[in-house]
């Protein structure tokens, strides 16, 4: 302890030496949001934490500076100060007694926003909590073209209010009765003369070891609450269904642990068409297996036939692929035609080196279907033609096969098996 606040001691000089603004520090714009603050934070405190940057101190610079940073900038008055007069203006209100800025120790406030006691605790020590793991869905064309979204989990943590101390005058007692310990041996006696010894949980602290006369009306003294938390969410493009991306640190917090990670699945939401132009895409209904897409797109009898026609189809980008067939080419139904590079995008882990972009292909898969209703005219005319070509060409495929012309008998014993 004493060793850890000489080290934030010395750390502190080192910044107020070379102040740097603390804007760019979290990096953030003059005008960010309290959340925007809370963000930065969050993301820079763990990448410069010390335990995850052994031996370099300019990462521990900036994990001090950081959280001097976020105190100074979370609070409206110090933030309206620090706009107005910058660093010296900040001097001088620590100095001129104005109302004190909540002044953290760094790992303290660090472990206001991940739990446990402000450390990592690699090689042991610190315990972790659970991970957490939630499903994310987004709809295809974001896979396709990659998107930057949000998300928000409910979870457990720490109390702001009491900064996770479950106390509403930061005043926590020892119990008494236990002496800090949460347990207390008791003897029991089995028969005359045989005694017991069995520890049990003290009932007057709840094992906790410690004692709260006024409990923060917050959390109603469990140190810890539910609450929705927002984070980004990068899709990145051909990202594939049911990959995991992890959030350290994201998961339930708790002053008695390091929260563990957060740990998403991206999936894909059921096509539906949507209300703006760009979900109403062909594209909406392509299906997906690994980097290629598939399409299913209807022909009618002239068209398989004889054809001379042309679609359009409308991607997930809003970019069209053409289908067309000349005069005369047939398409037989079900058939499956291959366009390369129609596919998905290929995600850049899985990309050989040196390839900046690549893309599977898309298969259409052609049905036909044959009218079931005709004008009366045209069906005499489509008739007559018929028959015309069947009288001149007409084969019977029944003949063709040698099929019998009737029911056939079948023997009347069986085999032995
Ligand atoms: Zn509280
Ligand atoms: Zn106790």
């Amino acid at each position: 302890m004493l060793l850890r606040l000489l080290l934030w001691i010395g750390l502190l000089t080192v910044a107020v030496l070379a102040a740097e603004d603390f804007y760019q520090l979290l990096g953030i714009k003059k005008d960010a949001s309290e959340r925007e603050i809370k963000k930065a934070y969050r993301n820079l405190s763990k990448k410069f934490h010390p335990d995850k940057n052994p031996g370099d101190d300019s990462a521990h610079h900036k994990f001090v500076a950081v959280a001097e940073a976020y105190d100074i900038l979370i609070d409206e008055e110090t933030r309206r100060i620090y706009d107005q007069y910058g660093h010296d203006g900040i001097e001088q209100h620590k100095r001129g007694g104005g109302r004190p800025a909540q002044h953290h120790d760094p790992f303290d406030l660090f472990s206001r926003f991940f739990g446990g006691s402000g450390h990592f605790g690699h090689g042991g020590g610190e315990r972790r909590g659970p991970n957490m793991e939630v499903r994310v869905a987004v709809p295809l064309r974001d896979f396709y073209n990659g998107r930057q979204t949000e998300f928000t989990v409910e979870k457990q943590a720490v109390c702001s209010a009491c900064e996770g101390s479950g106390s509403e005058d930061g005043y926590v007692e020892t119990c008494d009765l236990c002496g800090g310990r949460g347990v207390r041996i008791q003897r029991q006696q089995l028969a005359p003369g045989l005694f017991q010894q069995v520890q049990a949980h003290c009932e007057k602290c709840g094992g906790k070891g410690k004692t709260i006369k006024h409990p923060c009306p917050v959390c109603g003294g469990s140190r810890v609450v539910r609450e929705p938390e927002t984070h980004e969410l990068h899709v990145e493009k051909g990202m594939p269904r049911g990959v995991r991306i992890t959030y350290e640190n994201e998961a339930d917090e708790s002053p008695d642990w390091v929260a563990g990670d957060l740990v998403v699945h991206l999936m894909d939401t059921e096509p539906q068409m949507g209300q703006q132009d760009h979900e109403r895409t062909d594209g909406t209904f392509f299906r997906r297996r690994g980097k290629d897409l598939f399409w299913r797109e209807i022909l009618s009898l002239r068209e398989a036939w004889m054809g001379d026609w042309t679609r359009n189809i409308t991607h997930l980008d809003g970019h069209i692929v053409q289908l067309s067939r000349k005069r005369g080419d047939v398409v037989q139904p079900n058939t499956v035609e291959v366009v390369e590079n129609e596919g998905m995008p290929i995600w850049h882990q899985q990309l050989p080196d040196g390839v900046d972009e690549a893309f599977g292909n898309l298969h259409v898969e052609y049905v036909v279907v044959l009218p079931d209703q005709m004008d009366k005219s045209m069906e005499k005319e489509f008739w007559s033609v018929w028959e015309k070509w069947r009288k001149k060409k007409g084969v019977s495929l029944d003949q063709e096969n040698k099929r019998p012309e009737g029911p056939i008998k079948m023997p009347d014993d069986h085999d032995e098996l």
